[in-house]
């Protein structure tokens, strides 16, 4: 054998002799792996909270709230926590992998299963072989009790591994894998390269979920039953699958040769996600993606902690893990969708084919990706890569016209106002239709220095100045419009982004009779999304009848979340003659749609909310759940307690800060004895929550109710002190001053654990 060193973390060995670039040769290890003994195993980001690359879930089954499993987490560079290799996503490898479990699990790993032997002892041995390369964090394998649901695309198989008591489901869950597959290998011209495509979902899964080469795993959010879909919106669900399929493309075939790379991963990932939409639901349902990208990238989010602005490709970062965030994911996909417009349609897709072939199963930088698009298109695109990917920030661009009546001209000024010495001057084609007299003339122009100025001979004034026509550059514009013009824009613009700008400056000019009525007709926009918005919008002030009308039709509408938002703005008028439509909505199939049936009777009738709500309590549906859970924190009392003692058991992963939030406001009404009783399930999240999240808000409701108590001591202090001011022997002072020393303990309860 040959001598080594090792420090739980990097094996060093020593050779025989010295080797050349020119020479081969082959190291036999034979290990254990102790992922719980790694150093610093325990140490993580919020998003990734462990790094120890396998784990194992209720490993001795004493937890009957969920099954017994194994998993692993490769990425960025854990997977060597339990198998020697050299950890790096510019590594590939192919992989032979024997797992040996019990009878009553399935195993699942990368490739073909090739044999499964069953041993004496009740276990089995399966052999898992992989034989086409992929860099070493997409090595995998879960074992569970997994029911295995059978899918094909093209003759492959298309599994999908899932909880037994989901089983019913997965098909609900998963089943439009084979046509995002399908999608995906057409447009791309690049058919699905692997074996087969697997899904497997798991509990307490230290991510979202995680492009494993042909087995992804997931964590068990999206696990959910038909019920629960209803109302479950895609980028809880279906916006996950499409892009950890898409990374079977962008990340497991073509693979960041470093994580600054990692933009080449995850933000084409992020722009699967816009592909499937735009093929499934049409531009809009896509375009509201893109919307929330920008929007998550301008604001900050993800953990409550604004990402600090770096470059796409950042060679500069602190940790590898903080390079997962809203540069990556959201900002770069909203990148991509800039370059598809900059080059066209089938560039585009002529050009990632061509990056996909000449680089598969290889490590690749951007310039490569750059290179590939100018070999397509016969131009240079430095200056796109340069300002986007090796560059910060975004143009902020202020966009004003004037139109002379003499001389016919229109001028449109556009400034860039970005803080020059924190981001650049941009440069950018856009787009610009001028609307005038029912007629659209088209133009491009180059944006490129502080001020610009453009001149358009047109007959006369304009209707409409629709500046970035498809409503794709990455800034921030501040654009003066009349309400005329908004409402112009609702009716003729391109995109949903054109009408969700409209309806939302419009929402405060409802005084304005052509404003209200396009409001009104927001309420019959095609995408239901804008449905909901419009009827979000007329609050109780701006509702007039053909408002309220429009709210009773919404009842009916097809989607769940516009009936929601309907009995919801009816809940708003608290308007007695609706009570018949509330009662209705109670048998609805979405839970969203009776979470605000059951709010809408509370705002007219809290103790018959109650009833309704305590009939309903024998469900599991989580929606439902936590629609009586804020019923009962509005009007709920010391009665309620066995339902949130109950249900607390039920609730898993991210469902318990949903559950949290609805239980510590229910438990800042109850009486000091009762909310000594219902702390446990709190003071246990705080420790054990399922996430780092959980724990996080647990503590955040312990302080909530903790100064709730304080406030309650204070008040009852004041009241001992008034009385005995006035009558030290009143009667009414002792079961007083018994509460008082209640809301004490309580508090003294809630200190101590916070201390701790
Ligand atoms: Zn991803």
């Amino acid at each position: 054998p040959l001598k080594y060193t090792y420090d739980s973390l990097q094996l060093r060995i020593g050779l025989d002799k010295t080797y050349t670039r020119n020479d081969s040769f082959t190291v036999f290890i034979d290990y254990v792996s102790m992922p719980d003994k790694i150093k610093g195993a325990s140490t993580g980001s919020m998003a990734i909270t462990s790094h120890k690359g396998l784990f194992f879930i209720n490993p001795d089954g004493t937890d009957s709230s969920k099954p017994r499993e194994l998993w692993t987490q490769g990425e960025t560079q854990d997977n060597s926590c339990w198998f020697p290799t050299i950890d790096r996503p510019d590594q590939r490898m192919t992989e032979d992998i024997f797992i040996t479990a019990d009878k009553q699990d399935r195993t699942l790993s990368n490739g073909a299963l090739v044999s499964s032997k069953v041993n004496p002892g009740g276990t089995h041995t399966d052999h898992w072989v992989m034989n086409l390369t992929i860099p070493p964090y997409l090595v995998t394998m879960a074992v569970g009790p997994f029911a295995v649901i059978h899918d094909t695309w093209r003759g492959r198989d298309v599994d999908y591994f899932i909880d037994s008591s989901y089983a019913k489901y997965a098909r609900d869950i998963f089943g439009r894998t084979p046509q995002m597959i399908e999608l995906f290998s057409n447009l791309l011209h690049f058919p699905y390269a692997w074996n087969k495509y697997d899904q497997v979902i798991v509990h307490d899964f230290i991510t979202g979920a995680m492009e494993n080469c042909t087995a992804t795993t997931h964590g068990d959010f999206i696990q959910k039953t038909r019920r629960e879909l209803i109302d479950e919106p895609l980028d809880n669900q279906e916006d996950i699958i499409s892009h950890e399929l898409f990374h079977h493309w962008f990340g497991d075939l073509v693979t960041c040769e470093s994580w600054s790379n990692i933009s080449l991963n995850e933000s084409f990932a992020t722009y699967g996600e816009y592909l499937w939409r735009e093929y499934k639901y049409g531009r809009d349902e896509a375009d509201r993606l893109m919307q929330d990208n920008f929007k998550q990238y301008m604001g900050g989010g993800m953990g409550g902690g604004m990402t600090k602005d770096h470059d796409l490709v950042d060679f500069y970062y602190h940790d590898r893990e903080d390079l997962f965030d809203l540069i990556s994911y959201q900002k770069g996909g909203t990148i991509l969708h800039m370059l598809r417009t900059v080059v066209g349609d089938s560039a585009f897709f002529k050009s990632l084919h061509l990056y996909l072939e000449t680089y598969k199963f290889s490590p690749v930088e951007v310039p490569m990706l750059r290179m590939s698009f100018e070999k397509i298109t016969g131009t240079d695109l430095n200056w796109f890569f340069n300002e986007w990917f090796y560059n910060k920030g975004y143009p902020s661009l202020q966009i004003a016209h004037s139109y002379n009546n003499d001389t016919h001209t229109l001028t449109l000024n556009v400034n860039q106002v970005q803080d020059l010495t924190q981001n650049a001057l941009f440069r950018m084609p856009v787009r610009i239709n001028l609307y005038n007299g029912g007629k659209k003339e088209e133009h491009t122009v180059w944006i490129g220095k502080t001020k610009n100025v453009f001149t358009f001979n047109l007959p006369q004034r304009p209707d409409w100045v629709d500046f970035d026509t498809d409503k794709v550059l990455l800034c921030v514009k501040d654009e003066d419009m009349t309400v005329a013009e908004r409402v112009f824009q609702y009716r003729h613009g391109n995109t949903y982004i054109d009408r969700y700008d409209a309806l939302t400056h419009l929402a405060s000019h409802t005084d304005d009779t052509a404003a209200l009525a396009t409001m009104i007709s927001g309420m019959r926009d095609k995408f239901w999304f804008l449905r909901r918005l419009a009827v979000e919008k007329l609050t109780s002030d701006s509702a007039t009848p053909a408002c309220k009308t429009m709210f009773t039709k919404l009842i009916s509408d097809p989607n769940p979340l516009v009936r929601a938002e309907a009995l919801s703005a009816l809940g708003r008028l608290k308007d007695k003659s609706m009570m018949r439509y509330y009662e209705q909505a109670l048998k609805d199939s979405s839970s969203a749609v009776v979470e605000e049936a059951l709010a809408g009777i509370g705002k007219i009738d809290s103790a018959k909310a109650l009833s309704d709500a305590s009939q309903m309590e024998n469900t599991d549906d989580e929606g439902l759940i936590l629609g009586i859970a804020s019923i009962y924190a509005r009007y709920g009392s010391d009665a309620n307690l066995d339902f949130f003692l109950h249900k607390s058991r039920k609730m898993t992963g991210y469902q318990q800060i949903f559950f949290l939030a609805a239980y510590g406001a229910y438990l800042q009404h109850c009486s000091p004895q009762a909310i000594n009783k219902g702390l446990d399930v709190i003071i246990n999240w705080n420790k054990n929550g399922d996430n780092n999240y959980v724990k996080y808000y647990a503590k955040y409701y312990l302080q909530q109710l903790q100064s709730a108590m304080q406030d309650r001591a204070s008040e009852l202090q004041t009241k001992v002190n008034d009385l005995k001011a006035k009558n030290p022997s009143d009667p009414s002072i002792t079961g007083l001053q018994s509460q008082l020393d209640e809301a004490g303990a309580v508090q003294k309860r809630i200190g101590d654990v916070l201390n701790k």
